[in-house]
């Protein structure tokens, strides 16, 4: 049977359930969208918290080695007072020279430690400042994320409840499909989706842009079930 030639199709029916399948297919890619959208702002938070473990790293490591310096600093200290005590027994005055070099040099790099001490705490200060400003665009972050997670939730409760409306429009236009005609377009509709169907546009296939013969839009006016010869889509008159 040759269900071209024989079907007799309202083009306003192919034009209706064309235009129910557009927006299903537009519908469901919003609801797509919807999670890769909560995924983005997750991927910023995951972004926002490695900065912030980051900063109080940066802190601890400054911390150690500022201690460490400390540490350094006080075991020269206690040196230097070792050494002091040297100075009212040394047996000469080359020893007791010696001593007072010494000391000298544990003085002057405690000195030049202070320096770098007073530096590390200030190096601290302002590492912690930065783990408050990061801690702080966390929390901003997180409040925005929130917010779209909400925003995105509702508006995909609407796009859902749509997609519902549309889907069920789509199975009423679907059952005014001729019956001889019916396993064709569902073998059509499941393997192109809404691309099986076409509207004639300038005398061309809506879909492909194959131009058709005189012969062919007639064809599709006078309601006879018609395919593109190029791509194969169902055509309809606009
Ligand atoms: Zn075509």
């Amino acid at each position: 049977m040759a269900v071209d030639n024989k079907t007799l199709f309202e083009s306003a029916l192919l034009r209706r359930l064309h235009s129910l399948l557009l927006q299903i297919d537009d519908l469901e890619g919003q609801l797509d969208r919807g999670p890769r959208q909560i995924k983005a702002g997750e991927s910023i938070l995951d972004s926002c918290r490695d900065a912030v473990e980051a900063a109080k790293q940066n802190v601890k490591d400054a911390t150690i080695a500022c201690d460490e310096k400390q540490l350094q600093l006080k075991t020269r200290e206690d040196r230097i007072e070792g050494l002091k005590a040297k100075l009212n027994t040394a047996a000469s005055n080359k020893e007791f020279d010696l001593l007072k070099e010494q000391i000298a040099a544990d003085q002057q790099a405690n000195s030049v430690q202070s320096d770098e001490i007073l530096e590390g705490l200030e190096r601290i200060d302002e590492l912690n400042d930065a783990v408050t400003a990061a801690e702080k665009d966390l929390a901003e972050k997180t409040t925005e994320h929130k917010k779209r997670v909400e925003s995105v939730e509702n508006r995909m409760a609407v796009v859902q409840a749509d997609l519902d409306h549309v889907r069920n429009e789509l199975v009423k236009a679907e059952a005014e499909i001729p019956a001889a005609a019916r396993s064709e377009y569902k073998r059509l509709i499941e393997g192109r989706g809404d691309e099986a169907l076409a509207p004639i546009e300038d005398d061309s296939c809506g879909g492909c842009h194959q131009t058709l013969t005189t012969q062919m839009v007639d064809r599709v006016r006078l309601g006879y079930l018609t395919h593109c010869p190029a791509c194969s889509a169902w055509l309809y008159s606009t």
